[in-house]
């Protein structure tokens, strides 16, 4: 969904709600000339169910296009988020060859040094790597990161820390 889509879809309510204000005059009309005549009833009971049937298509479309609103508005925070975690953060590798990424010094805000999930943070999801033996393991994905070369990395169970 981007803005050019929901804006050409917005027309659609708006046709359908100026259609809707046409019918609604013409009946206005049709009552005001009709003076209780048969052929004059029927016309305008006709009329009034168009009315209704537009005034039903134009809510539908109001709330299709309310759903591509709320989804462009949720796009635009993710980007937002996202371009937040590319200015912070850069990508960092550990002694042990993994590739994390890392809070800029010049951009840490107050914040203590930290290290981020490389691959949360490309869904624009800023998820901080908790310590966890030799390395540091992210506790939205569950990756493990090691950090200290040799040793340690290997036969490391995360089940060992379940439960605790
Ligand atoms: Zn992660």
């Amino acid at each position: 969904m981007d803005i050019p889509s929901v804006v050409e879809n917005a027309q659609q309510p708006i046709a359908l709600l100026n259609g809707g204000a046409n019918l609604a005059q013409n009946i206005r009309k049709l009552v005001q000339a009709a003076k209780g005549s048969a052929a004059s009833t029927a016309q305008i009971t006709e009329l009034t169910l168009e009315l209704q049937q537009k005034l039903i298509d134009a809510q539908q479309a109001q709330s299709a296009l309310l759903n591509d609103l709320l989804d462009l508005k949720s796009e635009m925070m993710q980007m937002d988020r996202r371009l937040e975690l590319e200015t912070r953060y850069q990508l960092h590798e550990t002694p042990a060859g993994a590739q994390v990424l890392v809070l800029r010094p010049e951009r840490h805000d107050g914040e203590p040094l930290h290290y981020i999930c490389p691959t949360c943070a490309d869904a624009a999801k800023k998820s901080i790597l908790q310590p966890q033996g030799t390395g540091k393991r992210c506790p939205a994905c569950d990756t493990f990161f090691p950090f200290e070369p040799d040793g340690g990395g290997s036969g490391y169970s995360t089940t060992k820390f379940i439960g605790r």
